[in-house]
């Protein structure tokens, strides 16, 4: 590999593309796809090349990152004769960024293996906004030496670029991750319609528990900008939130553990998408809490 290597980007929306043109104000030449040119149009004009296929893409990349909504989409550009693994050069790395199953992952990494082709699983935590202004958390698992080679454009990303261990061990992490952030909607939700029903004012009650044992980073940082404003444009989808705990429970099924409280979250959220409400910001799911309880959780 070249010592600037050259890049391949595929799935540039809400977070691949702030993620893609981190990269490329970072020096380094790359080329973009998407399903959707259009989502791709900005990166162009801000000189990215455009490939009209995977496979395109490869030919032409050493280092190819993914950003894509989940196991099924990452195979279909990853595998067969007209994927990228097929099509990298020899010696070339996939850095899945999207939040992917372990158990995809490997299997990914092993048919790379066979072609010369390292494959890393490198998801991302810190949302839209952490996209956007590079400040990620980066939880990387695979071959150790690739992940030091790609660690340079994975710091152009984000601000916490942590090597977790072997292939699918960042893909776990990460889906530990969601499963707190996303039980704790339900948590959160009924722990504070409970006060506001017993008389609290809810701006009360989030300055309390913010400097309290009871402060999240979802209470602090999502809740003011979504649930409390009433606000559920999606920067994280709900049927990503979704598809990252059918990702967890069923590793958890794979492992032969039993999960209580994450079985009954993932419930929840398809009971949320069985309402329509799939394309809205997760914490769309706290109205459910809402109508249960007869409280609206608005400041
Ligand atoms: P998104 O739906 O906004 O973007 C996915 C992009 O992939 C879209 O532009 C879509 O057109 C493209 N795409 C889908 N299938 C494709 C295919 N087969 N070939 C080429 N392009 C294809 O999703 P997002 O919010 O950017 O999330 C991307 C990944 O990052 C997901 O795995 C998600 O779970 C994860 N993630 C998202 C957030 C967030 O806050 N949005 C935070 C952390 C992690």
């Amino acid at each position: 590999m070249a010592d600037s290597p050259r890049l391949g980007f595929i799935g540039t929306g809400n977070m691949g593309r702030h993620m893609a043109r981190h990269l490329l104000e970072a020096g380094y030449r790359m080329t973009v796809h998407d399903a959707r040119r259009p989502a791709a149009e900005p990166l162009e004009q801000a000189g990215a090349s455009w490939a009209e296929s995977p496979a395109e893409l490869a030919e032409a990349s050493d280092v190819v990152f993914t950003s894509l909504p989940g196991p099924p989409d990452v195979d279909s550009v990853a595998l067969g004769d007209a994927g990228v693994l097929a099509n990298l050069p020899d010696g070339g790395i996939l850095v899945d960024l999207s939040t992917n199953s372990p158990t995809a992952i490997r299997k990914l990494a092993a048919a790379g293996a066979e072609r010369g082709i390292v494959v890393l699983d490198a998801p991302v935590s810190g949302g839209v906004f952490g996209a956007e202004t590079g400040r990620l958390a980066v939880m990387v698992g695979g071959d150790r030496a690739a992940f030091d080679r790609c660690k340079p454009m994975l710091d152009a990303i984000g601000d916490h670029v942590v090597y977790c261990g072997d292939s699918g061990a960042g893909s776990a992490t990460k889906l530990v991750n969601n499963m707190i952030s996303l039980s704790l909607n339900i948590l959160l939700g009924e722990a504070l319609a409970l006060g506001v029903k017993a008389g609290v004012d809810l701006a009360t009650l989030v300055d309390v528990v913010q400097s309290s044992s009871g402060a999240t980073w979802k209470l602090g940082n999502n809740y003011p900008k979504f649930l409390f404003k009433g606000n559920f444009e999606p920067g994280f989808a709900l049927d990503l939130g979704a598809k990252d705990l059918r990702l967890g429970t069923t590793l958890a099924k794979e492992l032969g553990m039993p999960l209580d409280l994450a079985n009954l979250v993932e419930q929840r959220f398809v009971e949320a998408q069985s309402r329509g409400w799939g394309k809205l910001h997760a914490d769309v799911v706290v109205k459910l809490v809402e109508e249960r309880t007869g409280v609206e959780l608005r400041m």
